[in-house]
């Protein structure tokens, strides 16, 4: 299968001038859903501890890549979802700031983490969760993403870490 096929571009959504990416298309059928998690798994044998999903579409991919590589899995939430005591991290968007939270016990010193998205844009999300692992003493071993928009080279804000991506547009 042609994973690209299944994958629906939305003009101007949520703002006009945006090509939004839309893998509900892929993730519903069932060879789609499963080769779309198979190719994220092949992108790299890297062992982790931990894999980490951003939420909401990086929960969908990462959490059966972390069933597959037999790593824990680790939810980051957009802020006031996770009841115990986070660790917050704003970042900028293209206008105004957005925010993360992860919980403090999630990743213990020195584990190694893989985050993973359903796509990289400007790289401003990924980098703040970087951020947040390494807060707590984690490394970041890589970042997995099912999609890249090469021309808004989000891998440039991540030029420290082994970046992957299965797709790029
Ligand atoms: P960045 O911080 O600019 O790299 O944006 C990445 C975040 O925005 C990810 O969590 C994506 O899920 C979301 N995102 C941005 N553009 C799209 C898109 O075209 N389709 C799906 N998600 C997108």
């Amino acid at each position: 299968m042609q994973l690209n096929e299944k994958i629906r571009a939305l003009n101007d959504y949520p703002v006009e001038g945006v090509v939004f990416r839309d893998i509900t298309t892929l993730l519903k059928e069932p060879e789609g859903f499963k080769e779309a998690v198979d190719a994220l798994a092949k992108l790299s044998d890297v062992e982790v501890d931990v894999v980490i999903g951003i939420e909401a579409r990086g929960f969908i991919v990462g959490a059966p890549l972390a069933y597959l590589k037999g790593a824990g899995f680790v939810p980051v939430r957009k802020p006031g979802k996770l009841p115990a005591e986070t660790l917050s991290r704003e970042y900028a968007l293209e206008y105004g700031t957005d925010c993360l939270e992860i919980h403090k016990d999630a990743i213990l010193p020195g584990q190694k983490v893989l985050i993973v998205d359903d796509l990289l844009a400007t790289g401003g999300t990924a980098k703040a969760v970087c951020a947040m692992v390494e807060e707590l003493g984690g490394d970041v071993a890589g970042l997995h993403f099912l999609i890249e928009l090469d021309a808004l080279k989000g891998r440039d804000v991540l030029k420290d870490y082994d970046v992957q991506a299965v797709l790029h547009y």
